[in-house]
Parts: C-alpha cells; structure tokens; sequence
C-alpha cells in the first residue's frame, strides 16, 4: 500500500472583505504552509494545496469534490483572515471526510518593531479559527483541532497521527470482510450488529460456506505449494519433521495449500479480512494457523472464532500503522502472572498471532490442538519484544458501539517457555495489573484484542472521533473511579 497516495485537502478559509492584495497573501501563505506540510516526514500522506474559499459556493464545492475525490481522505482547514461562518454551513453539512482544523498562523513571532494593522488584518486566525471552531462546535461535528505553529514538530506529528486514523477510516470505507462460519457457539462478545457496523463504519461483513473455501483451496497448484513450502523453508526456523522428506513434509504442505486457497479466496473477492472458528472447518485438514499468521502480516485483518469486529479492527489498525517500525496483531489475554510486585498477563492465541510482532525469526513448528477435531497445524512461535504498546477492542453495547484502549508495557519473557507451542507476549497493563484489568472487564472489553506496538492512544481516539464512536482510555494516570464515571455518564449521553 503506498499511503503517499493519500490526501490531505488543504483548504484555507477568507472572505474578500480585505481586498484581492490580501487575498493574494493568504494564497501565498496557505501554499508555502501545505507545500512545507507535505515535505515533512511525520505526515505520511500527501498534503494538497486547494484555491482560497471565499464564498458559500466555493466552500460548498471543495466539500463535494473532497467527499468524491477518491484519494482525498480527510480535509485541513484553516482561516487565514476571518471567514464568516455562516458561509460554511452548507459545504460542512455535506462534508462526508474527517476534518482537521489546523488553529496556526503563518507568522511564528509577533514583529514588535514592524507590527501594524495591516499585520493584523492578514494575521487574523486566533479569531477568525475561533469563528470557524463555533460552527463546528454549533452543528455538533466531530474534528481534530490542532494548535500550534506549523513548523513546530509536535504539531506535524499530530497531524501525522490524524492523517494515520484518517487513512485507517478510508480504508474501511466500502470494505469487505469475510466470515468463515458463524460465531462461536454461545460466545457474547464476538457477537454483534452488522447492519448498524455497515451503516457506522461503512464496512460490509458477509458469510461464506467453509466449501467456498475448500473449493479455492482444492484448485491450488502442486507447484505454488512447493514455492510456499520453500519459502518456509527459507524464512522460518523450520522443525525437522516438516522438511522435505521427513515425516510431517505432508502437514507442511497442508498448511501451504491452506494458505494459498486462503490468499486466493480474499483476492477474487477483495475481501480485506477474515474470521474463522474451530467449530467449522469441514473439508480443512487443519485449523489455519500459519496461514492467518501470515496473512495478517501482509495486512489482511483477522479474527478467530468468528470475531468480524476485531478482524476489521486489526485491518484498520494495519492500514494506520503502514511505515512504522513494528507490528499490529490480532491478540487474546490467555493467562495470568500474579507474582506479587510483579503481575503480567500472557497474550497469544491457539494459534493466530501476525508475525509483524515477532522480536526473531519464528520457528515453524506442528503440534496438536486440543480443540477442532482436526489434524496437527503448522504455527510460527516466536516471543515479543519489550517496550511499550496497546489493546485496542470493539465491543457492542447494544445502542453503540465502544472503543476500548488500555495502554501497556511489554516485557520480555524472562524465562524460557520450551513447552508453550504458540507466539505469546508479555505485558503489564496500565496504571497496573488490578486497576487496568478491573477497568476493563467493566468496560466490557473483550478477550480478543487488537495489539499493536506502534499506534498510540491519539492514533486511536481521532479513529473514533472520525467513526463517531464511544471511546474509553484506559492509561497510566487512569483512575478506577473516574472510568466507572465515565462509563455511567456515557450511559447517558449515547441513550
Ligand atoms: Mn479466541
């Protein structure tokens, strides 16, 4: 994926009150500061210089023409000078792309010695933002406001961040995610309403027979799953028993085959994720372990037990995350540490753990599942490394839905887990084990999760501003009573 193609509108807002000289300027300023925008490195998208908007017509159509625009994900907007902003009500009511408003001025310093009104009249957007922030604030809609100068580089990191959740809604826009099977039988929380996900999030999820599946999988050549067999072979540390000639070689090449009868289901339908579950896998010899591990890591979306909503999550997050160092997976909290001082919870998955995360080379390796019925699959193992990170999970509350967020610190295992035969990682939840975990379970989050070692926070929360949902943050300076209030008071506001 190259994010570069995406766009950021850069729009700047005046009237022509100040005469065509000024209006001149503003062009001027508003180019060099989109132009610069575009250059710097915290903005992975490109950043596009639009004509000045003076007039309610204008405005209205750089709306239409952003909202067709397929590469535009989301719109700057700035006021230079002083832009009634009655004139921007009709493009802002039709306005379907995330909107940052940039609160900046071209001048960093006040030129005390030089500073006439005629600066003044050109400087004028610590008003004329103010005038444009109450429209907004006025229609009830959603935005980022970013505030500082635009060279300072916590600002273009923060416009950065939100040109990542933008790209990560974009790309859900008109998605399509597959189902494999039902939900887990009898399970709450992988449960939901597609209908309101589709008109909320704009992703579509729909079902196929496992036999769809198997049919792509039976088509596959001898000679792509010699390639893929080879290329395991080259990659992972590979199990002695599943190399050529060895007494598992045909397991390993099950799990090719799965894999690419896998890859070339999503292809032929541009599906960008998938779910499964254990308890439907006729005509699969194995339960896809590798083959989601892998999958995952080339930026397919994945959620087991026939989890749709953290299957798109992951995706989304994938697609935010394009160009930074480190990974994104689809994650559950399995077991728990509760040595005292020094409380941990074990994340992984029967099998299903994206290799993005993989601190060394996996090993590939085949073992028995207890669950499924189902031959021996072939799974990478591999330890995360330490540092910091975050779970990310969607819930459905039943008249909304809820991003839930808890940061957390990864730790290195400390010992070594020669029996545990999947990929896991470590970490301590923030503020700690007791308060993290009890805001969670309270929160309702879920046990599958979204993990992601290069996301933030902020990344997150714009994501659910652009969606138009519940968000709840579960950080280092959390306090257990202040969630429960949250959680209370936001009974009401969504009622
Ligand atoms: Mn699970």
């Amino acid at each position: 994926m190259d994010i570069k193609n995406g766009e950021l509108w850069f729009v700047t807002g005046s009237q022509h009150l100040y005469g065509d000289e000024t209006l001149k300027q503003v062009a001027a300023h508003s180019k060099n500061i989109a132009d610069e925008l575009n250059r710097a490195t915290e903005i992975p998208v490109s950043v596009i210089h639009q004509p000045t908007v003076t007039t309610p017509d204008e405005i209205y159509k750089v709306c239409e023409e952003a909202n067709r625009n397929k590469n535009c994900v989301g719109i700057i907007a700035w006021m230079h000078t002083f832009s009634p902003a009655k004139m921007w009500i009709g493009g802002l009511k039709i306005l379907k792309k995330p909107l940052l408003h940039f609160h900046t001025q071209f001048n960093r310093d006040i030129p005390w010695s030089e500073i006439d009104m005629d600066f003044m009249n050109l400087n004028q957007s610590a008003h004329g933002d103010r005038e444009f922030g109450f429209i907004m604030t006025r229609m009830r809609l959603n935005r980022k406001v970013v505030v500082g100068h635009w060279k300072d580089l916590q600002v273009r990191s923060q416009i950065g961040t939100w040109s990542r959740a933008a790209l990560g809604w974009h790309d859900w826009q008109g998605a399509k995610f597959v189902r494999f099977g039902d939900n887990m039988r009898s399970v709450a929380v992988t449960e939901g309403d597609k209908v309101e996900a589709e008109i909320k999030f704009g992703y579509s999820v729909n079902t196929h027979g496992i036999g769809d599946l198997v049919k792509f999988i039976n088509d596959v050549p001898e000679n792509q799953i010699n390639q893929l067999c080879a290329e395991y072979q080259d990659k992972y540390k590979l199990d002695d028993s599943l190399r050529k000639g060895n007494s598992r070689y045909a397991s390993l090449r099950d799990a090719a085959k799965i894999e690419c009868g896998l890859e070339h289901f999503l292809q032929a339908g541009s599906f960008k994720g998938f779910t499964d579950t254990f308890e439907d896998l006729h005509g699969l010899v194995q339960l896809p372990g590798i083959a989601a591990q892998r999958l995952m890591n080339k930026g397919y979306g994945f959620g087991a037990e026939g989890d749709w909503k953290t299957s798109a999550l992951v995706r989304a997050m994938k697609v935010m995350a394009v160009g930074l160092p480190g990974g994104n997976s689809f994650m559950e909290d399995y077991t728990y540490h509760f040595a005292p001082e020094n409380e941990m919870v074990l994340g992984s998955h029967m099998l299903e753990i994206c290799e993005s995360i993989a601190e060394n080379t996996p090993s590939c390796e085949i073992h028995p599942l207890g669950i499924g019925g189902k031959a021996d699959p072939v799974r990478l193992v591999f330890n995360v490394a330490g540092g910091p990170a975050l779970n990310a999970s969607i819930i459905d509350m039943g008249n909304r839905f809820r991003l839930l967020l808890n940061q957390v610190h990864a730790v290195s295992p400390p010992h070594d887990l020669p029996k545990l035969p999947v990929a896991r990682v470590l970490w301590r939840p923030y503020p700690d084990m007791k308060i993290g975990c009890a805001a969670w379970i309270l929160a309702g989050g879920a046990h599958h999760t979204c993990y992601s070692q290069n996301l933030t926070v902020e990344h997150l929360q714009d994501f659910a501003e652009m969606a138009g949902i519940e968000c709840i943050s579960i950080e280092k300076n959390s306090h257990l009573n202040q969630i429960k209030n949250e959680l209370r008071w936001n009974e009401i506001y969504y009622r």
